[in-house]
């Protein structure tokens, strides 16, 4: 046994320091940025959040709505081939640029991508998604990925560390996913123990993936679009939103009415209810790592979008950052004992 002493921190553990700016205006700030990705050697501009790769958030109709706006859907693995085509050809062409085919590491899986890509070659991105990241069988399912599809764009995760991240970039995965514990519907760090404190993976995974011209997305624990400026500040390449993008008309999840107010199912990729719907049952040898949640109803996603997009502007005005690109340059963060007023409520 080990004890690292040195204090790892999450977003209620910080804020941002203003800055002098001379921004006149947020309408000023641009959301869009310009990668290069450094195994697929794609070029791609939007503005880098992604609805995560649940089915109760990156639904089709969720890409649709957030492919307006620029941003990535990493649509859940759970649609058929018939289902992706008859998506697809409703869609503009632009509509490849924001969308990814998500897949865990099964034979069936391998598949089922491969049949999904070989009908849809105009499909970049594709996200190689486990809950743990750091077996051997993973990364070798990541080169095996890189030799079948050289030119695709592959996300890779979920890790917490710099050494991981460098594997994975080394073993082919473009964009690696950070993050084991922080979801809002996640039960890891009750059930098992582990996790690692969510900004610091980012600090620390960041400059990993950077060194190596890889790049990375912070995976799961933004609550409110704060957190989501702080996960920019602190050097995620990309954000992937789930509990922020749920509940939505376009979440999908069962839809609840108790005493006239409407809620929908929001639920982890590997509680009980995922489980159930998707592989029969949990086997006998784990347990769920994920909750069942109602969220109340909000409307369409255009909504939450402008206000995270708002909300990030406004911190970009504040550090005097013309771009997000420049936000992680201009944050210096603050180490806090309180974060906002509850006297009103949360
Ligand atoms: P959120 O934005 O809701 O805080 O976090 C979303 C992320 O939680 C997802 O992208 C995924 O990485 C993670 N997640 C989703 N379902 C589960 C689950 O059942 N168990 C665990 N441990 N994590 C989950």
């Amino acid at each position: 046994m080990r004890i690292e002493n040195e204090l790892k921190l999450g977003f209620k553990d910080v804020m941002i320091r203003p800055k002098r700016s001379t921004l006149k205006s947020r309408s000023q700030v641009s959301l869009e940025r310009n990668f290069t990705f450094v195994n697929s050697q794609k070029k791609w501009s939007g503005v880098p959040i992604i609805a995560a790769n649940m089915d109760t958030v990156g639904t089709f109709e969720m890409a649709e709505a957030l492919s307006k706006y620029k941003i990535i859907t990493a649509v859940h693995k759970h649609y058929t081939l018939e289902e992706w085509s008859s998506f697809l050809n409703q869609q503009p062409d632009s509509i490849y640029d924001y969308i990814a085919l998500s897949t865990g590491i099964g034979k069936s899986d391998e598949e089922k991508i491969q049949k999904i890509v070989e009908a849809h070659p105009k499909i970049n991105f594709l996200c190689i998604d486990v809950a743990n990241g750091y077996s051997e069988h993973f990364v070798g399912f990541v080169k095996k990925m890189r030799t079948i599809f050289p030119d695709k764009t592959i996300i890779a995760g979920n890790v917490v560390s710099g050494e991981m991240v460098e594997e994975l970039i080394l073993a082919g995965a473009d964009v690696i996913k950070v993050g084991i514990g922080p979801g809002s519907v996640c039960t890891t760090r009750i059930k098992t123990g582990v996790g690692y404190p969510q900004l610091s993976a980012i600090i620390e995974c960041a400059d990993a993936a950077h060194g190596l011209g890889g790049h990375i997305i912070s995976d799961g624990g933004c609550k409110i679009p704060g957190d989501v400026a702080k996960a920019f500040g602190g050097g995620a390449d990309f954000v992937m939103l789930g509990g922020m993008f749920a509940g939505h008309d376009e979440s999908g999840g069962e839809i609840v009415e108790e005493n006239g107010k409407k809620y929908r199912l929001f639920y982890g990729m590997s509680s009980q209810t995922a489980m159930d719907k998707h592989s029969g049952g949990i086997a006998e040898y784990r347990a769920s790592e994920g909750k069942t949640v109602k969220v109340s109803y909000k409307g369409a996603v255009a909504e939450t979008v402008k206000d995270i997009l708002g909300g990030v502007r406004s911190t970009c005005t504040y550090v005097g950052a013309s771009q997000l690109r420049e936000l992680s340059k201009r944050t210096t963060f603050i180490r806090v004992s309180e974060q906002e007023n509850q006297i009103f409520g949360g």
